[in-house]
Order: structure tokens, then C-alpha cells, then sequence
């Protein structure tokens, strides 16, 4: 193979290869992919991560300046920037090693071994030649978890090509780096991936040099997909992988999760849209917790149980309208949110969205002449409880059959559909998820109406946040003055 071959980057189905490629095209400031990269892009973009090993190599990582070299030690533990020997004891000619000795040792490591080396095997990535076999010294997670990454005795590693290779030199620069577990973010569509890496390049670039943590180190792993989403002007056109790993002596780890792509597509356009912005900060409110602010609470709903932002938003919604100050604007925008997760994340149909709001129209009319919150109580807390539910559904459908209403004809309260709709127990049937929207819907025509309890029947009102965490504040402002891309 030709030593331009050795310098071309080729994406692999590995995404963690992936993210390293998409990493030394954005250090090659190349303006399109990895696979525009020329040679010499190639070579300058590996010349500065060396440098930025080198430096890092006569660090200490709990020096000021220390900080790549401390976030190395989860990438490389076992290679000359990290051993612990690294400063001590003699060279090969006998004299005490010293930092030019060091740095030295890094150079041969993040050197292309020589050709008469290569082992006459393909890279298991990409087929090309390989340049040798390589294990955990230099490629995170080489293997699966449960192989906890060693290579047996007698193996000598995974046979890599030198561009393979190198991508997993330059992961780090494409993470989001703590010092202990990195995060990093994959999608198979590969404009985001461009976009989120180059950007984690640039805040890398520049931890490199002054050795600062920005705050955002400090953000929660599923709170940087976030961000992420909200600085993508795109469409994202596939789901969003996140993905924790250590390659640490201490703690090996790789955990994934993801983001299936509408649940990711609805986030990254709820987050930036300027007319979802009252909505999403109302979401956003509802997520909050004491200890926990509401972005933190609502990324990992979104990752791990998606249909709890349905209904946390949902229970906000009833605390918000039993409150005597109600917040109108920030009810409908809320409401508007959750009804518009329903058909963009779970693709329910519009013609049984429909059926649901009729009847939530009928009996918000019917509650609203009621003047306490009891009714209103009743239904939220029967709302998981098909026996209840069904009868608390057929007394109204009684009263309303009693009484005339001009508007609606001699329609019945509930329609055939959806009974269906509310009751079937099949497992393509989300029972919950109606039910939820037919108490959103009795909650909008509530408040439609100016529907309020009397005083004497008043809720405590301690329970409703009015405050925004600071993270979530800091969440909601980026891009406020229009920095967004
Ligand atoms: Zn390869």
C-alpha cells in the first residue's frame, strides 16, 4: 500500500473510529468530512495532537496546566504519556531520563511503525494494510465490556491500518472530556456528528493550551446531547448515541444509550424554535426537582423513559391550573408542547387526536360548572386505573346526556373509537398516553373557560416551583442573543 494510503481517513462502521476521524478533520480544519482530508490536512492534524501529547507527557495531572494529561489517563493509561514510570528510572544508554527523554518516547508511539514491522494483515476497520496489532495502550475499548478490553495472552491485539489508528489517538479531542469517564456522541448521520465534533474539537483545542475547565465539563452526560441538539440547524436525520466510556486501569467502562431519531429530531427543534420557547421552559420548570434542575431531569427522562416527559408535563399542567395563580400563556404553551410530542415523537394518528380533544372539550364544559376541584381530582387520580376511570367516565356520560348542549347536538360524551382508545389493553394501544391527553384537553378547555376553584377549597402552593435553576436559566439563554447557528 502506498504511504498516501497510510494518510487517507476512511469512515468505518466503528463508531468510536468514527468520532476519531470526524476529530482529526476538524484539527485539519478540513471544510468537509474525513474523507476530504489530503495528506498533508492529514499530517498536520496528527502533528498537533503529538504536540499536544508531548506537552501533556511532563505534566502532572494535578497541575494547574494538567488537565489533558489527567484526561488522557482515561484514554491511554498504559502508553508513554500516562505510565507512571514514565519520569523515573534510566534510558537504554544509562543516564536518568529526562522530559526531553519523555517526550521523546511519546514521538516513537504516535510514529507509524516501520513497514518492515507490518504484520501482512488487513485492518479489521477498513482492510487496508495494517501497520501492526494494537490493544488497550492505544485503542479504547478495543473489545467488548465483558472482555474488559485486555488482549489474552498470546494475542496480540486488533490489526489497525495507520489512519484507524490514528482516529483513536485523536477520540479524545472528539469527547466530552472529564478527567475520569468520557462522553462522547454518535449518530449515523453524519452532518450532526461533523457539527458536535468539530465544536468539542475547538473547546478541547483550547483545554489543551490554557489547561481551564469550561463549565460546561461540569455538565451532566445527558444534558451535553442537549446542547448538542440545540446547536444542530439541521434536521438530524437518525438517532443519537451517547456514549460513556473509561479506559482506565481502575474502572473499565462503556455504557450506550440512545435517542431514537424522532424523540431526538422533536428535542433539537423544541430547544431552538423560538415559538416552542414558552412551552419547553414550562417542561422545563415541571422537570425540576429540589435537588435536581429541570434539564438535567428532562434529558435523562428523554433517554431513559421518554414517556415520562408526557407525564411530568402533564402533572404539571394540573398543578398549574389548581393554583390560584395561573399562568395562562405558559398552560397553553405547555399544553401546545406535549400535544405536538404526541404526533412528532409517538406518530399517533390525527384522526384519534381528534376524538380524544372532542370529548375533553365536552368535559371540561361539564367540570367547569363545577366550582371545587374534586371532580377535576377524581379524574387525575383515576386516571391509571381503568375500573375507576370507566365509571367516573359512564357518570358523566349520564350527566351529559342530561343535560342540552347546543354546541355538540345529541352527540354522546364519548364515542365508540374512544372507548377503544381509553380501555383496550392491546400492546399497540397506549392506553396511558390517551388518557394523558384527554386530561391535557379537559385542562386547556378548563382554562379556556377561566375556570378557577373557590377560594375556600385552595391547594397549597408550595409545591409548584416558581424559581428556574441556574443551569436551566444557563440552558435557556444560550443562543437568547443569537449566537445560534
Ligand atoms: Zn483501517
Amino acid at each position: 500500500m502506498s504511504g498516501e494510503e497510510q494518510s487517507r481517513l476512511v469512515l468505518t462502521s466503528h463508531p468510536l473510529q468514527r468520532l476519531g476521524a470526524h476529530a482529526l478533520a476538524a484539527l485539519a480544519e478540513a471544510k468537509g468530512g474525513p474523507e476530504e482530508v489530503d495528506a498533508a490536512g492529514f499530517q498536520s492534524a496528527m502533528r498537533q495532537v503529538i504536540q499536544d501529547a508531548e506537552r501533556a507527557s511532563v505534566r502532572e495531572s494535578k497541575a494547574p496546566d494538567g488537565f489533558w494529561q489527567k484526561a488522557s489517563l482515561s484514554f491511554f493509561p498504559n502508553s508513554p504519556m500516562n505510565h507512571p514510570g514514565r519520569r523515573k528510572g534510566k534510558t537504554a544508554d544509562g543516564h536518568a531520563k529526562t522530559d526531553a527523554d519523555v517526550r521523546e518516547a511519546v514521538r516513537s508511539w504516535l510514529t507509524i511503525p516501520d513497514p518492515s514491522r507490518w504484520p501482512a494483515v488487513g485492518c479489521v476497520l477498513c482492510g487496508r494494510d495494517a501497520v501492526g496489532f494494537f490493544g488497550k495502550r492505544d485503542v479504547v475499548l478495543a473489545e467488548s465490556e465483558s472482555y474488559r478490553n485486555s488482549t489474552p495472552r498470546g494475542h496480540e491485539g486488533v490489526a489497525l491500518c495507520w489512519p484507524c489508528l490514528c482516529c483513536f489517538y485523536a477520540l479524545p479531542y472528539g469527547c466530552q472530556l472529564t478527567g475520569g469517564s468520557s462522553v462522547a456522541l454518535h449518530s449515523w448521520d453524519e452532518g450532526f456528528v461533523r457539527r458536535t465534533v468539530r465544536d468539542q474539537v475547538r473547546r478541547n483545542r483550547q483545554l489543551a493550551l490554557t489547561g481551564q475547565e469550561s463549565d460546561r465539563h461540569a455538565e451532566v452526560r445527558e444534558v451535553v446531547a442537549l446542547y448538542a441538539l440545540k446547536h444542530y440547524s439541521e434536521r438530524i436525520t437518525d438517532g443519537v448515541e451517547l456514549l460513556v466510556f473509561n479506559n482506565n486501569n481502575r474502572g473499565q467502562l462503556l455504557e450506550s444509550h440512545e435517542l431514537q431519531q424522532p424523540l431526538a429530531e422533536w428535542l433539537r427543534k423544541t430547544t431552538r424554535l423560538s415559538g416552542r420557547m414558552r412551552g419547553f421552559q414550562a417542561l422545563v420548570m415541571a422537570h425540576a426537582t429540589k435537588q435536581l434542575a429541570g434539564i438535567v431531569v428532562l434529558a435523562r427522562n428523554a433517554f431513559y423513559t421518554p414517556t415520562r416527559v408526557v407525564t411530568t408535563g402533564v402533572n404539571h399542567l394540573a398543578d398549574c391550573l389548581m393554583r390560584r395563580s395561573q399562568d395562562h400563556a405558559g398552560t397553553h404553551a405547555l399544553a401546545d408542547l406535549l400535544k405536538s410530542f404526541v404526533t412528532e415523537v409517538m406518530q399517533m394518528n390525527e384522526k384519534d387526536l381528534t376524538e380524544i380533544r372532542a370529548t375533553a372539550r365536552k368535559l371540561g364544559g361539564l367540570l367547569n360548572s363545577a366550582t371545587g376541584r374534586g371532580p377535576l381530582r377524581e379524574l387525575r387520580a383515576h386516571l391509571r386505573n381503568s375500573t375507576q376511570l370507566r365509571s367516573w367516565m359512564t357518570r358523566h356520560a349520564v350527566l351529559w346526556a342530561g343535560a342540552p348542549h347546543e354546541e355538540f347536538g345529541d352527540e354522546p360524551l364519548m364515542s365508540t373509537r374512544l372507548a377503544v382508545l381509553l380501555f383496550d389493553p392491546s400492546p399497540d394501544n397506549p392506553t396511558w398516553l390517551h388518557r394523558d391527553l384527554l386530561f391535557v384537553g379537559v385542562l386547556e378547555e378548563l382554562a379556556r373557560l377561566g375556570w378557577r376553584a373557590k377560594d375556600d377549597d385552595e391547594e397549597k402552593d408550595d409545591e409548584v416551583a416558581v424559581q428556574m435553576h441556574k443551569d436551566d436559566e444557563k440552558f435557556m439563554k444560550e443562543g437568547e442573543e443569537g449566537d445560534l447557528p
